[in-house]
């Protein structure tokens, strides 16, 4: 059996024709080679894994090749590419700065520049990854860098341009190395899987090639541990599975489910992902990359940016006319939410399930929207807000006007302590609400037109009579309630008429007024009852005797115990049932 070489070294380019995907850079050194234009330094940027390093060999390969060709190639087969292709040169040195970045490597590196190569032309100089040097070894390297001898090259290679400091930048020839495309990388792997025999479906070396995203070196490495895998029988399944990416058709059948709305079939779905030991999160990740595709292929303009194996671009093609992108953009937009909150998310299985049950129900919210009956929905389901209703100002019969009347609206307002029936903006409200009875704008009107039907009969006119025996009828009614401190109250108060609507209530005592006014809302509706006129209302008076205070103020506090006691019988009832004493 052969000895095992990994692809990527087995098939590392041997020449500038072989370097896949930087047509532009290898063009321009060829051209460079052939028009004996070289830079001194040269500066390789772009991402890991597509060939600045290769390209760096090749080159130094190339300018000390003894038989070069006539478009700037090495010839492969002379001494000095033969012991370059064997790692033997004595004219290449790698640095890398990664691991090496302190100014003693620098300083070493610089030390050996002064010699001139004892065979060939060039030495060639590659530091790896320079945006690693520390900025002293930057500035120990900067000299050399300016003037260097002319047998020396310096290639300096780095995935982060934006760390190199200007100052080298400047004395740099720079190139900027491409990601390498996904059907470039697919083309290699076909290549390669020609070449050793290897049986492929193009759909796995698709997965393999988006898997390694541009990267070469990544690919061929997956390549080859897929090979030993599965004995050189590459499939789409066995890639998969290999790979643990989720198969496309599962996002094919989820989309289905929510197209349908059903949700349970999705729920299940999702479980056997999980139960295949997918993560949640890679799941999330694959719908909305799944999503975007889809989106991609609604329109002809962008269908050049889906990035899919061959067969399954019909699939998506076909798919993407079916769905509505304002539903694609929706469902973007939650799983994109979903994927932010994934990381605070205490129970990951159930937060993911809950954006898969808003993406079930997306399609039905958005055609209810389209069909304008969303609106009538929320305004069905929230309750409008409630008021107490007040009954309106009636219209006086000229007579009854009085001076008074426009000095206490207050007592007039009368505010109805029945269930308050909602006032409604909406006519659909009203509408829905009108079967309920009580409570609804019909029934308000009812109300209210009793109440006029009720008015239109003659008003009573005040009298102290009548007056004084509805009173009484109240105060009767307040010590049925036990509300024995109240009555006691009314029965002392005294009334004093103002006219056919408005009386006073003279009060003693601040305390008195107080019991009095607590009673208002069903003492005015009693009065207004019973004299038949709701206009009707009265003023509390206190009315304080300057004597009286006086008085009080001299009282001992037996004499106050006593005063009080004849007011509240309750306190002397409080103080024989205590046991309390007079101090
Ligand atoms: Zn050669």
């Amino acid at each position: 059996m052969d000895k095992f070489i990994v692809s990527a070294r087995k098939y590392r380019p041997q020449n500038f024709s072989t370097v896949v995907g930087q047509q532009h850079i290898t063009t321009t050194l060829k051209n460079a080679i052939v028009n004996n234009q070289l830079a001194h330094a040269f500066l390789f940027c772009g991402p890991r894994g597509v060939g600045k390093t290769t390209c760096a060999r090749i080159l130094a390969k190339t300018i000390n090749c003894e038989h070069k060709t006539k478009d700037g190639e090495a010839c492969n087969v002379c001494n000095s590419c033969i012991s370059f292709d064997n790692g033997t040169s004595l004219n290449i040195h790698e640095l890398d700065a990664a691991s090496n970045n302190s100014v003693d490597d620098i300083r070493t590196l610089v030390d050996q520049v002064r010699f001139a190569p004892q065979a060939g032309d060039y030495k060639v100089y590659i530091v790896d990854e320079v945006h690693m040097l520390s900025s002293a070894a930057f500035n120990a390297f900067l000299k050399t860098l300016e003037e260097p001898p002319p047998f020396a090259i310096f290639i300096l290679a780095t995935t982060e341009k934006h760390k190199i400091i200007p100052t080298i930048l400047s004395r740099c020839q720079i190139f900027d190395f491409k990601r390498i495309s996904t059907q470039d990388t697919v083309d290699h792997l076909q290549e390669i899987c020609d070449k050793e025999n290897i049986q492929a479906e193009p759909a796995a070396l698709h997965m393999i090639a988006q898997k390694s995203e541009g990267c070469m070196r990544d690919s061929l490495s997956i390549l080859d541990k897929i090979v030993s895998f599965t004995g050189g029988h590459i499939t789409y399944t066995n890639t998969l599975e290999h790979l643990n990416i989720l198969d496309e058709d599962y996002f094919f059948t989820l989309l289905d489910n929510m197209q349908k709305q059903q949700l349970s079939d999705a729920l299940v779905l999702f479980d056997s992902i999980i139960q295949k030991g997918f993560e949640a999160d890679t799941f999330l990740e694959g719908f909305a990359e799944f999503i975007r595709n889809l989106m991609v292929s609604k329109d002809p303009k962008s269908v050049a940016l889906l990035d899919v194996a061959d067969n399954f671009k019909a699939r998506y093609l076909k798919l993407a006319q079916e769905v509505l992108t304002g539903w694609m953009v929706a469902a973007l937009n939650i799983l994109s939410d979903a994927s932010v909150g994934y990381k605070q998310a205490r129970n990951k299985k159930l937060f993911v399930e809950l954006a898969l049950i808003k993406l079930c129900y997306l399609q039905q919210a958005i055609e209810i929207s389209q069909s304008g009956e969303v609106k009538k929905k929320i305004t069905a389901t929230h309750k409008a807000v409630q008021f107490k209703s007040l009954v309106p100002f009636k219209m006086k019969e000229p007579e009854a006007i009085s001076k008074k009347e426009t000095e206490l609206p207050a007592a007039r307002l009368m505010v109805q302590e029945e269930p308050a029936p909602s006032i409604v903006a909406t006519s659909e409200v009203i509408h829905a609400e009108s079967s309920k009875g009580g409570s609804t704008l019909k029934g308000i009107k009812e109300k209210i037109k009793q109440q006029r039907l009720h008015t239109q009969q003659k008003p009573i006119a005040l009298n102290p009579e009548v007056l004084q025996n509805v009173w009484n009828e109240f105060t009767q009614k307040l010590s049925e309630a036990k509300n024995h401190s109240a009555a006691s109250n009314f029965k002392s108060a005294q009334l004093t008429i103002d006219d056919e609507a408005h009386f006073n209530i003279i009060c003693n005592s601040a305390l008195q007024q107080k019991f009095i006014e607590k009673e208002r809302p069903e003492l005015i509706d009693f009065l207004q009852k019973s004299f038949n006129n709701n206009s009707l209302s009265y003023t509390c008076v206190l009315q304080e005797l300057e004597t009286d205070e006086e008085e009080e103020k001299t009282l001992t506090k037996k004499q106050q115990y006593q005063l009080l006691a004849t007011q509240y019988p309750q306190i002397r009832l409080l103080k024989e049932k205590l046991k309390l004493d007079l101090e």
